[in-house]
């Protein structure tokens, strides 16, 4: 990994670890938590893979499963056509997530009562009751007032490291800008980051401009 990448998932590491830790106290919830975020799918069926991660986070959880899952389980994570509305690291034989420990941010901060900005855009204040859970417990509370308080930020420094490092090549940059007037893209859910990064130029100049015409959107 490029040393440059490898310092910016070290940042990432960081700001996680800055979020006090929780615990569920429910056991009966059947992962409300992981299942069951409001999937928007619109009059064509389309939708965007939940969570929605930053680019850093994609390169952050590519580089986990890369060194963690076998070949078939990398080949199904990747396999665009199997995109679900339920997260594709869900574990379909536990409650668990397949991928713990990278987690995305969202993931994170589920549960919490925290103010309604959410990907650094200010919501009613009745958006952030759509994450609120009861059942969570705070572990740390001696960090959860510098949490709070830093909580509108964290979105700009997730966004200002995924901007400083890009998830494409330059030849798949180049396509999308001969297609369109996309710089670059920060933030989406995996499966859309895992098709448009596997994708050689050729596809992308192809199918990128119709592709985020009818995903972009859905943002
Ligand atoms: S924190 Fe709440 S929503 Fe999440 S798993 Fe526990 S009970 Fe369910
Ligand atoms: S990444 Fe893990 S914690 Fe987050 S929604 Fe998927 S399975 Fe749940």
């Amino acid at each position: 990994m490029a040393e440059g990448l490898d310092k910016k998932i070290e940042q990432l590491e960081g700001l996680y670890k800055t979020i006090p830790k929780t615990q569920c106290t429910k056991t009966t919830c059947a992962d409300w938590c992981c299942s069951r975020l409001p999937t928007a799918v619109n009059a064509d069926g389309l939708f965007i893979s939940l969570p929605l991660i930053y680019s850093i986070e994609f390169l952050n959880i590519k580089k986990f499963i890369t060194e963690n899952f076998q070949k078939k389980d990398i080949e199904e994570f990747y396999d665009y056509n199997s995109k679900r509305p339920l997260c594709s690291f869900k574990d379909p034989k536990s409650p668990g997530c397949l991928i713990y420990p990278v987690r995305p941010f969202t993931c994170r901060v589920f549960g919490r009562c925290v103010p309604p900005v959410f990907f650094g855009m200010e919501y009613p204040p009745e958006a952030a009751n759509e994450i609120f859970c009861p059942h969570l417990k705070i572990m740390d509370k001696d960090k959860e007032k510098v949490f709070q308080d830093r909580f509108p930020v964290y979105w700009t420094e997730l966004a200002n490291l995924s901007a400083s490092v890009s998830v494409f090549t330059i030849e798949q940059l180049d396509a999308i800008h001969r297609v369109s007037d996309v710089h670059d893209i920060f933030i989406t859910g995996w499966k859309e980051f895992a098709l448009l990064t596997s994708a050689t130029p050729l596809w992308l100049e192809k199918n990128f401009a119709s592709f985020w015409k009818a995903h972009g959107n859905l943002l």
